[in-house]
């Protein structure tokens, strides 16, 4: 037998490692409602027509070649543009670098910042592949806890104690997958402060940054001074396209200390030939275009938060935060009687209840004894989740 590497073979990734016995169930003719992942287009939202028609266009047209690997020069003017309007940075067009969508960002950055050995903190619990890709770049995922109590808002005192001297940067996830916390101002002025008393840049994750029900986003590149700020952003969430892959990333380092790791991005940059290039057109289309499909988004994303968020209060043995962002929502087990761990827990109420959640244990430590439902389906749909996943609960704390 050949054998894999130890690095491909130790890749996790809990949302999709549920799919299988949910599979199964399915083969056996049983409806199995999927609140696992979180896919906007697998539902009734769709990028917006004037981005669609851009797409086709760019295609129809002949703009099917290798572009610049940085990304085409009006996709980067039009970010500039975009993220001036948002959060005020003071950026150019040459520290913007479009992707293949933020998890190639992602590739990119734990690339260029980590040699084996080193480390990055990353929010507990989080998005898995923090954890999947650091470890892939034979870098340690150092999670520094965020407090459900607190709203999930990240423990300033934790990430303290995490940073060491091979500490290379600290990423943050806002609006969080999964916990769906919005971040107060003062916790990213602290960050910041943080960071800059260990001389580390901030990676800071806003895919989901126009969704917010309570609040609004505030990005660590709109406060900083002179602490480094990687922003990485893209058309998948606030845009409804995630099946086009095309993100982006942008640097705010008014001091000039990121211009190794700039180099080094470039070279990997390089060696991947070029982001899609009829997908730019497409979000030049979106970032330059109306916005008004997201505010008929929002409303129907807010009515299906709010209805989750109610019937799950009404629900014995668990306890949940409200979400302020993105579309999930992290419910805690409080009675933990009946189940070995949340995975377990989940694997139930996948059989019993035919419901496919995601156990928190996969996000991260802090993620254990909690469960992830993706809240994107209408209410009719949500609403025979709910019934169903109810039922499960009475019977099983009355057993
Ligand atoms: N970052 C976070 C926090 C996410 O939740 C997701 C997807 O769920 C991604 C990044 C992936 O983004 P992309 O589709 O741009 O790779």
């Amino acid at each position: 037998m050949i054998r894999a590497s130890e690095r491909a073979m130790g890749i996790e990734y809990a949302i999709r490692d549920v799919v299988l016995p949910a599979r199964e169930l399915e083969k056996k003719g049983i409806k199995v409602i999927r609140l696992n992942i979180g896919d906007p287009g697998k539902y009734d939202f769709q990028p917006p027509k004037h981005m669609r028609d851009a797409y086709c266009k760019a295609i129809q047209e002949g703009h099917n070649y290798y572009g610049p690997s940085e990304g085409l020069p009006e996709l980067r003017e039009a970010i500039v543009e975009r993220e001036k309007r948002k959060n005020d940075v003071d950026i150019t067009p040459d520290d913007v670098r479009v992707t293949a969508a933020v998890t190639e960002a992602l590739q990119f950055l734990f690339g260029a910042l980590l040699n084996p050995g080193d480390n990055i903190l990353v929010p507990s619990p989080s998005y898995p592949p923090y954890t999947g890709l650091v470890k892939f770049y034979e870098g340690v995922p150092r999670e520094y806890l965020t407090v459900e109590e607190n709203g999930w808002q990240p423990d300033i005192d934790d990430m303290r104690k995490k940073i060491d001297e091979k500490t290379k940067a600290i990423a943050v996830i806002n609006p969080n997958n999964p916990t769906g916390a919005l971040y107060e101002k003062k916790t990213i002025k602290e960050i910041l402060d943080l960071a800059g008393e260990y001389d580390l840049p901030v990676i800071s994750d806003e895919i989901y940054d126009l969704m917010t029900y309570e609040g609004e986003h505030v990005s660590p590149g709109s406060l900083t001074k002179d602490v480094p700020v990687i922003v990485m952003n893209g058309l998948s969430k606030v845009y409804f396209a995630t099946g086009w892959r095309l993100g982006y990333f942008y640097y705010v380092d008014p001091e000039g200390k990121l211009d190794e790791i700039r180099e080094a991005v470039d070279k990997m940059a390089r060696i991947r030939l070029c982001p899609n290039t009829p997908a730019q057109f497409a979000a030049i289309a979106g970032l330059t275009g109306p916005m008004d499909y997201l505010e008929e988004y929002m409303a129907k994303l807010k009515e299906r938060r709010d209805y989750i968020y109610k019937r799950l209060t009404e629900i014995p043995g668990i306890s949940t935060v409200k979400p302020q962002g993105a579309f999930y929502i992290f419910p805690k087990i409080e009675e933990r009687s009946k189940w070995k761990n949340d995975k377990e827990f989940v694997l139930d109420a996948l059989n019993e209840a035919h419901v496919l959640f995601v156990h928190g244990s996969g996000f991260g430590y802090a993620g254990e004894w909690h469960f992830r439902i993706v809240f994107l389906p209408p209410v009719e749909i949500l609403e025979e989740a709910m019934d169903n996943f109810e039922a499960f609960m009475r019977k099983r704390l009355s057993s």
